[in-house]
Formats: structure tokens, sequence, C-alpha cells
């Protein structure tokens, strides 16, 4: 067993300042056993808690960090840019620089707008959504996690499933009845709810790759009909991707799936491990936004020269040929070997995967593809959680959150992580 003393008593101090000693729900290990594990520092696959275990870290900060830790790149240009002050609420060269990498590649979006966080883009790009088409309405899908705006905490992901909880408490009734939640991966329920409100909806967000609770693919065919749909009705199709995006290809999910959206939204990895989000779209309904329309959005740091400066170096890195086919061989080439010596062992459990992001599934069925899916019992992942911890493998501590294999993770580490987790597996199911 790793000992925790160091992060138990900083975990005590915590609970004195932050709510559940924490700055955000998952981290509080709620759902997974023991104290969590306050992080010292990370470099490339590695993280090193405060009582200075060594893990291999396939959370890599919930996604942004598809370079891993410290990458040398990333941090160079950050200390550079750090040289020149930090902030200025004015416009910097830095800002057109990560938006023409983003751009020049992204058939998806003519315009984009930098804020701090993929909540905020996401917030924002709905509001653009409604002052496009002036309706009111949006459609959700159950399961998706959009970030935690009002409108948007309804049946959402992770942190509200592992705490039972179906919506949040504060969010006035009157705001969730403009959204519409309907079930993933199901036309029919697309098609009967269009029939009926069709002419009232503004838009429909999906993160067309759902990973906030499991990783719930969906068929090809779901998402063009919903394409086919939102066109049909006049209503505008948002892609979240603050996950997918820049992580299955550059462009995300719309590029790995080849459907374009009206809006996009990310985050993550946008900004290289510093708080960035954008949300972008079709020229015309960009022009909507303040200055050059009527709809309101800005940030006192959004656009932060640090920020862009990190998403700069990262994203340069993710731009280079072959990066995405690497990150996906290499991801196969792990899961594939666990998922053999589960199915040899005959154990109920699989590792799903697209691109670089996993999800750690005990169950048998062949796709999970809707919330309502998922098998609740969460015992066996909260062993999984405690036996990885021990031998070295650091994963989000909640069974309906994804990893993520980052450019850090080498065949070498992955083969050092094969037998550990095997081993892990098998005290699961002794
Ligand atoms: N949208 C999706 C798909 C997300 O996964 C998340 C966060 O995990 C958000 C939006 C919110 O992003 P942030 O946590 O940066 O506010």
């Amino acid at each position: 067993m790793i000992s925790r003393k160091n992060s138990e008593q900083l975990f005590e101090k915590a609970k004195t300042y932050f709510p559940g000693g924490v700055n955000s729900p998952v981290r509080a290990f709620k759902s997974v056993m023991g104290a969590p594990l306050f992080i010292k520092k990370g470099d490339g696959a590695y993280v090193w808690d405060e009582d200075d275990n060594q893990f291999i870290d396939f959370c890599c900060s919930w996604g942004p960090l598809i370079l891993g830790h410290n990458n040398e790149k990333v941090r160079k240009k950050i200390e550079e840019t750090l040289a020149n002050g930090t902030s200025f609420g004015a416009p910097t060269k830095l800002e057109n620089e990560l938006a023409e990498l983003i751009l020049s590649r992204n058939p998806y979006a003519d315009k984009i707008r930098f804020t701090s966080s993929g909540t905020e883009a996401v917030m924002s790009a709905i509001r653009l959504a409604r002052g496009y088409t002036k309706r009111d309405k949006i459609i959700k899908f159950e399961g998706c996690y959009h970030g935690h705006s009002d409108s948007l905490l309804v049946k959402a992901g992770s942190g509200l499933v592992t705490f039972g909880e179906s919506s949040s408490a504060g969010v006035p009734e009157a705001f969730a009845a403009e959204t519409i939640v309907l079930p993933l991966n199901d036309p029919e329920a697309l098609e009967a709810c269009v029939r009926e409100l069709g002419n009232e909806i503004a838009c429909a967000i999906i993160e067309p790759i759902p990973a906030n609770n499991g990783l719930l693919l969906q068929e090809k065919g779901f998402l063009t009909k919903l394409r086919e749909i939102c066109t049909q009705y006049g209503i505008l199709l948002l892609f979240d991707e603050v996950i997918s995006g820049f992580r299955v290809a550059f462009s995300g999910a719309a590029e790995y799936y080849g459907i374009t959206p009206d809006l996009v939204t990310y985050g993550k990895i946008i900004g290289g491990g510093l708080p960035v989000g954008a949300y972008g779209g079709k020229a015309e309904i960009m022009a909507c936004i303040s200055p050059d329309g009527p709809v309101y959005q800005a940030g006192t740091l959004s656009g932060n020269p640090v920020a862009m400066a990190a998403g700069i170096a990262a994203l340069e890195q993710c731009a280079q040929p072959g990066f995405y086919q690497d990150q996906e061989e290499r991801t196969n080439y792990l899961v594939d070997k666990i998922n053999a010596y589960a199915g040899e062992k005959g154990y109920a459990f699989e590792i799903f995967s697209i691109g670089s992001i996993f999800w750690i599934a005990f169950s048998d069925k062949v796709a999970i593809r809707r919330a309502d899916e998922i098998d609740s019992d969460m015992t066996p992942f909260k062993m999984l959680h405690s036996e990885l911890l021990n031998r070295g493998i650091y994963i989000g501590p909640s069974g309906y959150e994804v990893g993520f294999i980052s450019k850090a993770h080498t065949k070498e580490i992955l083969d050092t992580t094969f037998p550990a987790f095997c081993e892990a597996l098998d005290a699961v199911f002794a």
C-alpha cells in the first residue's frame, strides 16, 4: 500500500478552506477509496505526489495534456512570453497566431472567439445560437456534460452521476424548462421531438464523442441524422469538442467523422495546460457577436498572452504529420492487450477507446452508447482504482470518467503499465 500521509494531512487542511476540500468536485475522491493525492509535480507521462509516490498518469489533467506533463516546447514558450508580462487587456499578436494555427487547418469554423474555460465557451455559444436564431429552446443529450452553466446542468455527466443527482440545485426551473433532454443514439426520439417543437429550437448541442459519462461512442449514422434534422428545421448543430477537439484529430470529431457543425466549442488541449476555451463557427453566425453584433460576451483574461503562448506551442506539435495516427496506435497497443488478457481470463471487463481516449468498463457488452446502458455498480471500479494506485498507475477517481494517453506515453511506458494493470485486474476479480 502506498503511503498517503502527507496527502491526508493536506486534505484535512484543505477541508477547512474549500467545500469538500477541493476546487472542483471530482477531485475529492468521493467515489473511490482514501484521501485524494496532492500532486507535487509532473514530467512526461509521470506525476509525483506529496508523499513522493511516482505514478504513470492516465488522467493527464482530465485531457489538456496531450503532450504529457512539462512539455519542453510549451514550457519554453510560456517562459519567453512571461518575460514580457502576463496580461494587458489589449489585443496581442499571440491571439492572431493561435487563431491562424487553428483556423487555417479547420474547415468547420471561419471565426473563433477565445474564452478562459470550456464552460464559458459553451455558455457563450448557446447564447449566440439563441441570438442568431431568435429561438429559446435547446436540445441536449442525456449524459453529455457541457460545463456548469445553468441551462446545461440537466442530466449532465460524471460529477453529477457520481453524486447521484440528475441536475444541480440552484438552477431555476424556468431555465431547465428551455432545455430538452433526449437519449443519445436514438433517432426516433430526436425525430419525435423536432416534429413537435422543431421551430422553437435554437440549437442541438452534443459531445460528438460523449466522454463525460463513460465513453458513449455514437453510431456515425446517428450523428449524420442529427446533422440532417438540424438543417431541415433551421436548428444550429453545436459540437462541444472540449474533450474531442485536438484529441481525436486536429479538428476534432467533426474531422474524425466528416460532419460539419454550425458551431463548435473547444477547451482543454487548446490551452496547452493553461486556461483557454474557444467557440467558433460560420462567419455569418459569428457576426452576431459583440462588438460586430448584438450578442454580448466578454472576458478580462480572454486571449491571455501566456495562455495563448502555451496553446500555440502545444498545437504546433499536434499539427505535425502522423501525430494523431501515432496517438491512436499506442492507445490501441495497450487497450487491445488488456482486453485480450481480460477476455482470456473470462472477466466481465472491457476498455472502450477512440483516438487516445479510453474508458474502463466492468461490462461484457460489446458497445455502450447510452447513459442508461451503464452498470451503476461502481464497486469493481473502486477496487481497481485503489489496486492501480498501489501499483503506480494513476487514473481519474471516477468510473464514469475517461482516461487519456499522451505523446509522452511511449511503448516502453505502456509495456510497464500492462503487467501492473493485469495484476490489478486479477486482484479485483479474485
Ligand atoms: N464541455 C465538455 C465536453 C467538457 O468535457 C467540459 C469539461 O470537462 C466542459 C465543457 C467544461 O469545460 P471547463 O471544465 O474548462 O469549464
